[in-house]
């Protein structure tokens, strides 16, 4: 039987790092996964570590553009309707804490590990060999209309309060950045401390590598085999079984799986989103990711591509894919920047895991001794998993913590 200190469930990019984190601090840990580091959803992420992130995505306030969701209009959401009924309860929590005064105590309780997102990353890269996988370039958000640019300046005061760096920028100065967009946008603002990553599962495959370099166990196994032996915890991975003191679950949108049989049932729902590639058209170039925000689309420079983020889409997790957010965008898209051919046949499908108050859940689990948990980082689990790595790791063993983890304790949800 072998046996470690920590199993951590799950090598995407928030396993990854509190796998990393935790051998760097001498734990013996095993990580597990059905299938590569960085393979799931952190594989097709827009590649944007946003430690500038403010607010968190909102239910619309805007009846206009809840009408457009309606009707399956609005490039910024879609549905399938037989799913409403079950995500019903998860939506109206969500509407609640998009609130204004609950934005406003969302972006205070995430703020501290928002800050420290980039420079995380920044360290985690560079003793993994990775830092030319960052871009330093900050990310680009276009409005094309006033009314849309004039709705960001609550958010901008509040960042410039909390030292967020951000430049509001004319057409002709966002072009100077950007010379390969085309002129359809009147405003856009330059979030200058962003930094991107032009290949974010190179970057989990290489933090990978240097947990394995410092003794850490990569193994392939089923996260819905692990069982109490008391008072271990036991997962069968294709090495055999595996016996350690504590269990991290960092299975992103598949923690319920686990979870659930272990009756710990917390309110996660999906926002699923899509990405497809496209080859250059002719010398067009983007230096930073850019956001259309009124038409709710990503364009990220990757090694493989442009690629084309979408919005959300409210869907069961393993629902087959619907891809229709692309034709919505596609237009506006073309009309932006000089899209190539598309370098996939077909796009690539993601979910990202959310909780309702837009935290992740970082803390021990309820009820269950040695059990940790790492999940529910929403939009922004590629910002913050390095941050999440050191904070679950200070946690675990014994050390101050970075800043106070209540506000991710998964308690917030108990009644
Ligand atoms: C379109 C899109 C754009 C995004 N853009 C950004 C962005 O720009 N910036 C940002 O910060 N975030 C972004 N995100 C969000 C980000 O990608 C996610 O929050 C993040 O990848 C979640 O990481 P994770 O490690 O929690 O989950 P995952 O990467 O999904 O990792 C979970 C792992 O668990 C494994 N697993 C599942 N079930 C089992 C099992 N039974 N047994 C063993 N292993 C199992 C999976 O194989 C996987 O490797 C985006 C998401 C999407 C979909």
């Amino acid at each position: 039987m072998a046996r470690v200190d920590v199993i951590v469930l799950g090598a995407g990019i928030v396993g990854t790092c509190v796998a990393l984190h935790l051998a760097k601090r001498g734990v013996a840990v095993a990580l597990v996964d059905r299938g590569g580091a960085g393979e799931a959803t952190s594989y097709g992420n827009a590649g944007i570590i946003e430690g500038n992130t403010v607010f968190p995505a909102a239910f619309p306030d805007d009846w206009k553009e809840l009408v457009r969701i309606a009707l399956k209009r609005s490039p910024v959401a879609n549905y399938h309707l037989t799913f409403l009924p079950r995500v019903a309860p998860w939506l109206v929590a969500f509407r609640a804490a998009s609130q204004p005064q609950r934005l406003l105590q969302t972006a205070q309780l995430m703020r501290p590990l928002f800050a420290r997102a980039v420079s995380e990353h920044e360290a985690l890269s560079a003793e993994a060999g990775a830092g030319h996988y960052l871009r330093h370039q900050g990310w680009l958000k276009l409005y094309r209309t006033d009314r849309a640019f004039a709705a960001t300046a609550r958010e901008r005061d509040i960042a410039a309060g909390l030292g967020i760096a951000n430049v509001a920028l004319d057409r002709a100065a966002a072009l100077g950045l950007e010379p390969a967009l085309h002129p359809v946008f009147r405003h856009a603002v330059h979030w200058t401390g962003a930094v991107s990553v032009t290949n974010p599962l190179a970057l989990t495959r290489a933090y990978a590598a240097r947990f394995a370099a410092l003794g850490g166990l990569l193994l392939s196994g089923d996260a819905r085999t692990l069982h109490s032996v008391d008072p271990r915890w036991r997962v069968d991975t294709a090495a055999g079984p595996l016996d350690a003191g504590e269990v991290v679950i960092a299975l992103g949108p598949w923690a319920p799986d686990v979870l659930v049989p272990l009756g710990i049932t917390l309110p996660l729902a999906v926002k699923r989103g899509y990405h497809r590639h496209f080859a250059a058209g002719g010398n067009a170039a983007l230096g930073r990711p850019v956001l259309d925000a009124e038409n709710g689309y990503v364009l990220a420079p990757m090694e493989q591509g442009t690629r084309l983020t979408t919005g959300v889409e409210f869907a069961p997790r393993d629902a087959k894919p619907t891809p229709v957010q692309f034709d919505r965008v596609m237009p506006a898209a073309r009309q932006l920047f000089g899209l190539g051919e598309p370098v996939e046949a077909q796009p690539w499908l993601g979910a990202r895991p959310c909780f309702p108050d837009s935290r992740p859940v970082i803390s021990r689990a309820p009820r269950r001794r040695g059990v940790w948990l790492a999940y529910g980082h929403a939009h922004w689990g590629l910002t913050l998993g390095a941050a999440t790595g050191r904070l679950i790791a200070e946690m675990m063993t014994g050390a101050t913590p970075f800043c106070d983890p209540a506000p991710y304790a998964a308690e917030r949800f108990l009644p």
